[in-house]
């Protein structure tokens, strides 16, 4: 360039290198500015993405920002940055170790419960699958920032250096290439992704190249954000499935018996399983580890869980109820035994009563003679039978009727019953006669028979206005030979009563021993 020569050349000269000092200087301001720029739209999405992550993380970030609202110079931002990359390396082990502690307390909260069906045990295996291979954005996109991070800072620095520029452009591109060949989105981030891919396969400028930066960072930070959400979900639908199970748990109500006390051991079991891993999760709510697939799988647990509760509940009740239907029915069938017992003696006694004068019948009568006969045989006792005739009673029938004959019966039966009960068994034999057993020698009875007679005939009888008397006749025969049989002594009797029929009615007879 020639020197100029008249001061209005000067004056020329000088003017247009001022313009373009000022036209350089501005440049230099808008790279600034968009370097600025840059800076700030990438700490913003970073703070957006990395809030309330770490404490560490937040505070870097928090100076960041207060910087590049200052405007500062990059010889101040640069060493932050760098600071802020060390953070992530940082919480990104942290977080390694914190996930490994994690997953090992659940893996161990999990090997606790023992499933009792198939269908648990299933589900328990898949948990615990889950657990050991945690795929997460935030533990594999980290260290990627870092990178682009560093790359973005590189580009920054060369592009002061025109003539690094193609170099660094080149090896930028491919080294932006290679990162993007490790990360993988789905829905819109990852038509976003191939977008950027497709561009990457052309050259292209490092101002573009510094855009699909920020822009990756973006994407990846997206999916961080909401991995951590989805792992907040989580984490809430975990720990509500828990309570739930925990309160089924803690609702089902003792019980006696050996299903019962079967399913408290297991119960307690479970319980203690399902509070650890409570316990582990509420430490971790920090952690995007966890998946929903894993959400709900535990979910299926608690279902499993509850199904199989209510199961048992079901058996124990079925087993109460079959127990006590089977008592109540054993029960019943006691009862229904003893009815039929009682019945069956009643009928006995029925079968050996007379009905209208309630004492025993002509049956009782003979069961009765031939268990004293077999007694006297063995010459225990004395055996003495009556037989006891009411006289004339056919007139009182007739005269006055048969139900005026029935109840004469009945009050006779009951002053013969009455007066030598004591001493004798005393039967309807049949009809109007009367058959007594006593254990007594004949003129015992003779004496026993002549007062029932008395008795008899001082009853005040009266028929409509007929002031009647009645009488008895009977007749007493005693065993006393070996040939002696109930049907011989009992006809001896009849026949004793014969003779005081025939002797006048109204007197007691024994019966002769030639009889
Ligand atoms: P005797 O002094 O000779 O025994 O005379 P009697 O009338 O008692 O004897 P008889 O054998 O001629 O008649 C007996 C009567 O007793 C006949 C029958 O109708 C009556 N009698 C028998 N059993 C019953 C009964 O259960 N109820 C009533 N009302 N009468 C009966
Ligand atoms: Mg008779
Ligand atoms: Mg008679």
């Amino acid at each position: 360039m020639s020197i100029p020569e008249t001061p209005q050349e000067q004056v020329q000269h000088l003017s247009k290198k001022l313009q373009q000092s000022i036209q350089s200087r501005k440049q230099i301001e808008d790279d600034y500015r968009r370097d600025s720029e840059r800076y700030s739209e990438f700490v913003n999405q970073l703070c957006l993405a990395l809030n309330g992550v770490d404490n560490d993380l937040d505070s870097i970030i928090h100076q960041l920002r207060s910087q590049i609202q200052q405007n500062a110079s990059a010889a101040i931002l640069d060493p932050l940055i760098e600071k802020l990359s060390d953070a992530i390396a940082n919480y990104t082990i942290k977080f390694q170790q914190q996930t490994k502690q994690t997953t090992d307390t659940i893996s161990n909260a999990l090997a606790k419960l023992e499933p009792s069906t198939k269908q648990a045990e299933k589900e328990l295996a898949s948990i615990e699958k889950a657990f050991e291979k945690p795929t997460m954005a935030l533990t594999h996109y980290l260290p990627l920032v870092n990178r682009l991070l560093n790359l973005s800072h590189q580009c920054a620095v060369t592009k002061n250096e025109p003539k690094a520029d193609a170099v660094a452009t080149e090896t930028y591109q491919a080294q932006l290439f290679d990162l993007l060949s490790e990360v993988e989105f789905s829905g819109n981030s990852a038509e976003a992704l191939q977008q950027v891919k497709t561009a990457l396969q052309k050259p292209q400028s490092l101002d573009t190249l510094m855009t699909i930066s920020l822009k990756v960072m973006r994407l990846i930070f997206n999916s961080v954000n909401e991995e951590r959400k989805s792992a907040q979900s989580f984490l809430q639908q975990l720990n509500a499935s828990l309570e739930s199970v925990n309160n089924i748990l803690g609702n089902t109500v003792g019980a006696s018996g050996y299903f019962a006390e079967q399913r408290d051991v297991l119960n307690e079991k479970l319980k203690l399983g399902v509070s650890d891993i409570s316990d582990c999760v509420h430490g971790a709510s920090e952690v995007f580890e966890l998946k929903e697939t894993v959400g709900s799988k535990l979910k299926q647990l608690g279902a499993t869980l509850e199904q199989h509760i209510l199961l048992q509940n079901h058996e124990r009740e079925n087993f109460t109820k079959n127990t006590s239907e089977l008592e109540d029915k054993l029960r019943q069938t006691e009862a229904e035994v003893e009815r039929y017992k009682r019945e069956l003696a009643q009928q006995k006694f029925r079968s050996l009563q007379d009905a209208l004068t309630k004492l025993p019948n002509r049956s009782a009568f003979e069961e009765r003679l031939n268990m004293e006969f077999a007694r006297w045989q063995k010459g225990q006792t004395a055996l003495t039978i009556a037989i006891a005739d009411v006289d004339f009673f056919k007139d009182v029938n007739d005269n006055f009727g048969h139900i005026a004959g029935d109840k004469t019966l009945q009050v006779i039966a009951g002053t013969l019953n009455k007066t030598l009960k004591n001493d004798g068994f005393v039967c309807r034999y049949g009809g109007e006669e009367f058959a007594i057993i006593f254990c007594l020698d004949e003129n015992q009875v003779k004496e026993k028979m002549e007062l029932a007679r008395e008795k008899v005939a001082n009853i005040p009888f009266k028929f409509k206005t007929d002031d009647i008397r009645i009488t008895v006749s009977a007749g007493v025969a005693s065993f006393k030979n070996n040939n002696d049989t109930t049907v011989s002594v009992f006809e001896r009797a009849d026949k004793a009563l014969y003779q005081a029929k025939e002797n006048g009615r109204n007197n007691v007879i024994l019966a002769p021993d030639g009889y």
